[in-house]
């Protein structure tokens, strides 16, 4: 099994204890980040571990029970229009003007290690199909 895959499966069993993530300290400037973009409900920093020449991620500020997608409901409908405006808005940023990959991981399964939602924007470079 990859590292990947069992640091996702790991990460899984502490999904919904509602502990503060590390995103939660990137939020609350507790831990740096290379923030690219911010407003009261969203922001974009760039992710450590880059698969790309471009890849930042686009979170809620509050997290709100959306530990990931699949737990969105009517009430995050607004937001989840947002962030994806948002990511549009930071690639075009970002001169990603040929193109880009929007992914969010969901679940063991989606190989999720952060259980408050983000979509990843990787750009810069061709993509590939199926991913991993
Ligand atoms: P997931 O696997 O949950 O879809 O993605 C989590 C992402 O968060 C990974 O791509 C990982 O590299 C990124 N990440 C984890 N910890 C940090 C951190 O402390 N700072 C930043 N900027 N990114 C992080």
């Amino acid at each position: 099994m990859s590292s990947e895959v069992e640091k996702a499966q790991a990460a899984a069993s502490g999904a919904d204890s509602g502990a503060p993530t590390i995103f939660d300290k990137i939020i609350s400037k507790e831990i740096p980040a290379q923030v690219i973009y911010e407003d009261d409900q969203a922001l974009a920093f760039r992710d450590i571990s880059p698969q790309g020449p471009v890849h930042f991620l686009v979170i809620p500020k509050v997290r709100n029970g959306l530990t990931g997608l699949s737990k969105a409901t009517e009430e995050h409908k607004p937001l989840l229009g947002h962030l994806l405006y948002v990511a549009a808005q930071v690639a075009k940023q970002e001169g990603l003007a040929k193109g880009y990959r929007v992914t969010i991981n969901d679940g063991p399964d989606g190989s999720q290690s952060v259980y408050h939602l983000h979509l990843h924007i990787i750009g810069g470079r061709q993509m590939t199909w199926p991913p991993g």
